[in-house]
């Protein structure tokens, strides 16, 4: 059997390096090589212990750009092929699945979450989660996960083009809801306290405030993972306004009833998206959407152990992403 090298988050705080024998692929599993994983606030929050549904050990990593290797035959995908991974395992069983919800399958196992990620050399993953593209790069590639919560969540919505939108959290899914909101011909004020990601939106195009202002949205998502400003960002959704809550938290969100009633709001969650993999990947083609300037930060997977704590301390950082080779 092959060895290869893989990160493990043990417990929270602590990574390692672990050997493991080399996955081989099997029935309807493609075996793919790893190239770019991207570190979302998933993987901040499990490496200090917040992230819901999450357990130990696990190997993180659901943000990847990935090269083909192995496919069954009749996948459509040759070795070679570039491809985004969609990383929920779903059932094809239960109620959501019939329904056509595959993204809240009732046993979802969401790579580098409930079942082992990305961070190690290969993976073998049903053919079905894969989606090539011979354009984009791996980097864009390993952004079209991310990208999917925003469209997901602007999807739910349902804002069209001429609305105004606020967005709370300039973090990357703010920032993939605003692309998506501005792909749909609306506008955004993104409010966010940090000066250097306001700076960040305003080279997007789109207003900024660090705190709240008077004025009311029709439509307000809140991308923050905080309960305070989710339990806040009531306040200002306008009468028959949509609230969507992007982020989510641990906590209990409690909120005024009586605001809520009499502004008569319509309170939305909003989880992955499975569905919009084909249609974000020819947007970034088409350039609809520029994912250019998200990448603040580089690491390469065997510096993950030393280097994934000082992420933190960087205030520029919008994404960091892992580079697996070499
Ligand atoms: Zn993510
Ligand atoms: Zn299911």
């Amino acid at each position: 059997m092959e060895q290869m090298l893989e990160i493990v988050l043990d417990s929270p705080g602590k990574f390692s390096r672990r050997e493991a024998e080399a996955p081989v692929a099997a029935g309807e599993c493609a075996l793919v090589r790893i190239h770019r994983v991207g570190i979302c606030g998933t993987d901040l929050h499990a490496f200090k212990g917040r992230q819901p549904f999450f357990s130990y050990p696990r190997v993180l990593g659901h943000e990847l750009g990935v090269e083909v290797v192995s496919a069954p035959a009749g996948s459509g995908l040759q070795p070679g092929d570039r491809c985004a991974v969609e990383p929920y395992i779903n059932c094809q069983e239960c109620r959501s699945c019939l329904a056509g919800n595959p993204n809240c399958c009732e046993r979802l196992q969401v790579l580098g979450v409930h079942t082992d990620g990305g961070m190690r050399p290969y993976l073998s993953i049903p053919a079905r989660l894969l989606h090539k593209s011979s354009k984009l790069s791996l980097d864009q590639l390993a952004l079209v996960e991310t990208l999917g919560i925003g469209a997901h969540a602007v999807q739910r919505s349902g804002i069209g083009a001429g609305q105004r939108a606020l967005i709370i959290g300039a973090g990357p899914i703010g920032l993939a809801v605003l692309q998506f909101v501005q792909a749909a011909g609306a506008t955004a004020v993104v409010r966010e306290l940090s000066a250097s990601r306001r700076a960040f939106v305003e080279r997007l195009g789109a207003e900024t405030q660090a705190t709240p202002h008077a004025d009311l949205f029709e439509t307000v998502f809140d991308a923050t993972g905080s309960t305070r400003s989710m339990e806040a960002s009531f306040e200002s959704v306008n009468f028959n306004g949509r609230l969507i809550f992007v982020g989510l938290v641990t906590d209990r969100i409690s909120f005024d009833d009586t605001l809520f009633h009499r502004r008569e709001m319509t309170l939305y969650a909003s989880r992955n998206s499975c569905r919009d993999f084909p249609r974000i990947i020819s947007m970034i083609e088409s350039g609809a959407v520029d994912t250019t300037p998200w990448i603040t930060d580089r690491l390469r997977l065997t510096d993950v152990v030393d280097e994934f704590p000082t992420l933190y301390e960087r205030d520029a950082l919008v994404k960091a992403m892992i580079e697996v080779d070499g």
